[in-house]
């Protein structure tokens, strides 16, 4: 009754004062005090907030919390248009509007925080995050959305910004659990546990099985998931490295709802780790799984995995990649310790200047890699080129490795010039993907030509042309077309298919 009542006062104030501002005011102070509380207990279902106190921010604190509660996404949009600040801001017992949102099941709210920059990583008092609460109450919707709301929400404060594109070797079904990889005894307890997962590595190749999907019949390939036990003899090799990748996303859920706490000794968390057993042979592991193999050669099999997998080898090669490529301090040429379940190395030598300061010789390292597209002043022509590597026929967006001092915008120009001669005017930034040969990030970029004259260099590609989006349909649409473009997991063809698709009504 109270929370009609309720309802009835606020729909008449709105009726009556078509201020925004003083409406939402007036609704808090002018309503009762007992009436609110009992009609903010019944809105908000069992969950129960602070009395309203005479304090102007919590109480417009409490009215945005109610209206995310209630699904009033005009009125939400309206307070956060007065005031910004109020979208990440808590209650007592942590919870935030995106939370009574996610709690209550209401889609166009929870999508409108969303677009306006709300954060979902926040845990209220009790560990959960919005998407916790999403799952914990059934709103499947709700929770896919907070899930990957990078897909299906672009933030309007990016208007005029590239849509963010989910490439190969970019997604995965780890979260990293960073803060985990200090603890060393949540990692001691998680290794031994039978729910661990272990990927394991020779030479940098991961060892996999075969199998057929369910659902499509094709023949895949998939990390091959071992056991402590599968692997109990590996680990205490002192030349075997092991490192922590992080939680199956899908079990943090429900590890936190059945335990309560993540500090739990067995939080329901399932771990998993890499390990690089350095010319391991397959045998070793084939009585228990005897259609498992190490990938040879690594380069043509290591676009085969599920889009999840894929991030997850990416992650574990290029970090394995570091520890057997740096095996001592790269400053004074000491032995190094592992620290940070495989993301650190610290130098054993007392005095070495790697032990003061921060030093990026202690870290996994990245290699930052621009890749453009070069369009024609045109429009309707870009530029691609053939590497001497390449396969028959394949061309492809010139790249090159940034320079240390040099910025993305001035690396494309340099790189460009110095492949072809081409000159480079506008730069923009598109995309980026992991590239675990052994730990690149390409950094996918279009770039708008203001010369056509094309010089090749002959020492890093061996041709480069201009392809009109006529030649690159038919190139993309005949399947034996003797001119190909990389496949459809790289950025290279992201980017070419991007300006394809954009361009298209020219
Ligand atoms: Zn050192």
């Amino acid at each position: 009754m109270a929370a009609i009542a309720m309802r009835k006062y606020c729909n008449k104030f709105c009726k009556n004062y078509n201020s925004p501002l003083v409406r939402f005011h007036i609704d808090i102070l002018t309503v009762p005090r007992s009436l609110i509380f009992h009609a903010r207990f019944l809105l908000l279902g069992e969950i129960q907030m602070a009395e309203v106190e005479n304090n102007p921010e919590k109480e417009m604190i409490t009215q945005f919390h109610m209206n995310a509660a209630a699904g009033n996404a005009a009125k939400l949009s309206t307070m956060l248009n007065y005031s910004t600040s109020l979208i990440n801001k808590m209650d007592e017992k942590g919870w935030t509007a995106l939370m009574y949102a996610s709690r209550n099941g209401h889609f166009e709210v929870t999508q409108l925080l969303l677009e306006k920059g709300c954060d979902t990583s926040i845990s209220n008092k009790s560990g959960q995050t919005a998407v916790d609460i999403a799952e914990f109450w059934g709103h499947k919707h709700i929770a896919d959305l907070l899930a990957n709301p990078k897909s299906d929400v672009r933030s309007k404060m990016w208007c005029d910004g590239p849509e963010e594109n989910e490439n190969y070797f970019g997604r995965t079904l780890l979260n990293r659990l960073s803060v985990k990889r200090t603890n060393s005894n949540w990692i001691k307890n998680k290794q031994i546990q039978p729910t661990t997962v272990y990927i394991v590595f020779s030479n940098l190749s991961p060892l996999v099985i075969s199998a057929k999907c369910e659902d499509s019949g094709k023949t895949g390939i998939h990390l091959c998931r071992l056991q402590y036990e599968d692997v109990e003899q590996l680990l205490v090799k002192p030349e075997v490295t092991s490192v922590f990748l992080g939680a199956e996303l899908q079990s943090e859920t429900c590890a936190k709802f059945a335990l309560g706490s993540a500090l739990a000794e067995d939080d329901g968390l399932i771990a998993w780790f890499a390990v690089n057993a350095e010319f391991i042979a397959p045998e070793n592991f084939r009585v228990k799984y005897p259609d498992c193999c190490f990938l040879q050669p690594l380069i043509l099999y290591l676009l085969n995995f599920s889009k999840e997998e894929a991030g997850v080898v990416a992650q574990a090669r290029s970090v394995l990649a570091w520890h057997s490529r740096y095996k001592f301090c790269p400053t004074c040429g000491g032995s190094t310790e592992v620290q940070d379940s495989g993301y650190k190395k610290i130098c054993l030598q007392k005095n070495c200047p790697s032990l003061q300061g921060i030093h990026n010789t202690c870290y996994p390292r990245v290699d930052p890699v621009v890749m453009m597209l070069v369009i024609h002043p045109d429009g309707n022509n870009c530029l691609l080129g053939r590497q001497k590597r390449f396969p028959p026929g394949m061309f492809s967006c010139l790249a090159g490795f940034i320079e240390p001092g040099e910025t993305i915008e001035d690396a494309v120009r340099r790189e460009v010039a110095e492949e072809t001669a081409v000159k480079v005017g506008n730069v923009q930034y598109v995309s980026s993907q992991p590239w675990p040969m052994p730990s690149s990030l390409m950094i996918g970029c279009q770039a708008i030509a203001v010369t056509t004259e094309i010089i090749v260099d002959q020492k890093e590609i061996v041709d480069a042309r201009w392809f009109s989006r006529q030649q690159i349909t038919e190139i993309l649409t005949h399947e034996n077309h003797p001119i190909s473009i990389p496949p459809q997991q790289t950025i290279a063809h992201t980017l070419i298919k991007k300006w394809l698709v954009k361009n298209a009504h020219l």
